[in-house]
């Protein structure tokens, strides 16, 4: 799948005397999350001992940080982020973490996923006289956070989320205590680790493994985690009737690490059962079977397995290219692909191949795949699917094309085939695809398969910030 655009990757590290160089790492095992910008904000701790640090730039981790930046941001405390611009354009100024000081003090916020009504929030905000520097949601909170109405409240970071609505998962770092917090939908995964006396946070479990640290438990929705030198302190953030758990089910169908544990379920797992019922589904006899790589490797597996149909390689994906989807012009896209995937003749000269894919959006890479296939002398081609088609936009930070682009809109599968100039085609059904994770199918989201959208959207964004809050700023 090439069409999707992905949101952003968080890494905390709070009471670790190498924590610059430890969320440096985290977002290395981070960055197929995001791959536009990169920053980390760090503190020693001490509000007295001058300014936080930040340092902040375009283009990939290992590009970003230097030696010497990260010698001068070296701290016990650490936040960092990698980022898609899923809102706000993509340009430096938008890159996290955000660094501000206010009344209060000084605050860093790394923010992942989309604010439904951050038009709304922002709309209020200009019209009282704020102005924003950046176009990304995350200096919105910024703004909640400086009202004077927070100054005295016990917990003015509660008071901050509450008014939020859409997709977020956010890590704050003042210089007394990280902050970790989810919406009370849980779209985003974001989990809580340990090593000795020191504290994590992360987008997703994988960071923690390699690092060697023990996951502790994931941030539940609508949760709020002060994370200080004398421990953890939790609540939860707001009203428990909003509390209602939609976990984005692409982040196992294909935005997570298959090393990564999400909303409770090993990814590889729920992926090598995506492929299992896949297989239940559509079965088609052929000589062989294997992926689109790397996201449709376990489901393939899956496949095999359930079918009996001997597995294989028959892509080879070059390591050096990045994920397309994620380079923000087109042009660049389709340059990329070209030089992607390199096929195994011996594997799919002569033979019906069944191929294995994540998902298909646009539809307009996938052909090209299907194109190389037969030019190799694939006999037959069927592909199928680890998800239903997506018909729908997503409103919670992953940027599909319109819907006009999206080859599933208005044509059967039988079209999809031709258009992809395919043998057969099979989508996994909805609920086949929550058949396959440990959660009930009303914890998660699947809007952009269904349209059954669980977080408000259209008309009804921004009611509950008008009718609770009333959106008083000052
Ligand atoms: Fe995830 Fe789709 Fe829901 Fe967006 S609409 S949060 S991509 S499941």
């Amino acid at each position: 799948m090439t069409d999707k655009k992905e949101y952003c990757g968080l890494f905390g590290v709070f009471g670790h005397p190498a924590a610059v160089e430890k969320v440096y790492h985290g977002l290395f095992l981070l960055q197929h999350r995001g791959q536009e910008s990169a920053g980390i904000a760090s503190t020693d701790g001490k509000a007295d001992s001058g300014a936080m640090k930040l340092h902040v730039g375009m283009g990939l981790v290992r590009d970003v940080f230097t030696p010497e930046s990260l010698a001068a941001l070296r701290n016990p405390r650490a936040i960092g982020h990698v980022r898609y611009s899923t809102t706000g354009s993509s340009r430096v100024e938008n890159a996290q973490p955000m660094l501000a000081q206010y009344s209060r003090g000084q605050v860093a916020v790394a923010h992942n996923g989309n604010l439904t009504n951050a038009k709304l929030l922002r709309d209020e905000f200009e019209a009282y006289g704020s102005i924003f520097r950046t176009t990304n949601d995350t200096e919105i909170i910024m703004h909640l956070l400086a009202r004077p109405s927070n100054g005295g409240l016990a917990d003015p970071f509660a008071a901050v989320f509450d008014p939020l609505e859409g997709a977020y998962s956010l890590l704050v770092l003042t210089p007394d205590e990280m902050i970790a917090a989810c919406d009370p939908y849980k779209l985003r995964p974001l989990s809580i680790g340990q090593a000795g006396n020191a504290w994590f946070v992360s987008s997703e479990t994988c960071a923690f493994d390699l690092l060697g640290i023990k996951y502790v438990r994931d941030v539940q929705p609508g949760e709020i985690v002060h994370i200080t030198a004398a421990g953890l302190r939790s609540s939860i953030y707001c009203h428990p009737d909003r509390i209602k758990p939609s976990h984005c089910i692409f982040e196992h169908i294909y935005f997570s690490r298959p090393d990564s544990r999400v909303f409770g379920d090993s990814v590889h797992a729920v992926r090598r059962k995506l492929g299992r019922q896949l297989a239940r589904e559509h079965p088609v006899d052929a000589d062989v079977v294997f992926a689109v790589p790397d996201t449709g490797n376990s489901a393939s597996i899956g496949y095999a397995y359930e079918s009996g149909i001997p597995f294989d390689i028959g892509f080879i994906r070059s390591h050096y290219v990045g994920r397309t989807f994620i380079q923000p012009h087109q042009s660049d896209r389709t340059s990329s692909v070209q030089i992607k995937l390199a096929i195994m003749r011996e594997v799919v000269a002569g033979k019906r191949v069944i191929v294995v894919e994540d998902s298909v959006v646009r539809g307009t890479t996938t052909r090209g795949k299907m194109r190389a296939l037969r030019e190799a002398g694939a006999k037959e081609i069927h592909l199928r699917v680890s998800a239903p088609p997506v018909r729908n936009p997503c409103f919670y930070g992953i940027d599909f094309p319109t819907t006009d682009e999206l080859i599933a809109t208005g044509r059967t599968p039988r079209e999809i085939a031709e258009f992809l100039e395919i043998d057969s085609i099979g989508y996994l059904s909805v609920p086949g695809i929550l058949s396959c994770v440990s959660r009930p199918p009303s914890h998660y989201c699947a809007a952009c398969f269904t349209g059954r959208y669980p977080v408000p959207i259209g008309q009804n964004v921004g009611k509950y910030a008008m009718e609770r809050h009333q959106l008083s700023m000052f």
